[in-house]
């Protein structure tokens, strides 16, 4: 299961873009729209520069 720790999240966007399937944005933070077992979110985890994505 996939989830974002909000307090480290500093809202760049990136997950969604990588991943927009799995992330959104709401009210500049990045949220799990749908648990999905799908690459792009390991490509997420490895991308964002915050490390918020587990
Ligand atoms: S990539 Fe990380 S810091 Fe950027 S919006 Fe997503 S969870 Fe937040």
């Amino acid at each position: 299961m996939v989830s974002i720790d909000k307090e480290k999240c500093i809202g760049c966007g990136v997950c969604v873009s990588v991943c927009g399937e799995v992330f959104k944005m709401v009210e500049g933070k990045a949220v799990v729209k749908a648990q999905k077992n799908i690459p792009c979110v390991k490509e997420a985890i490895d991308t964002c520069p915050v490390d918020a994505i587990k």
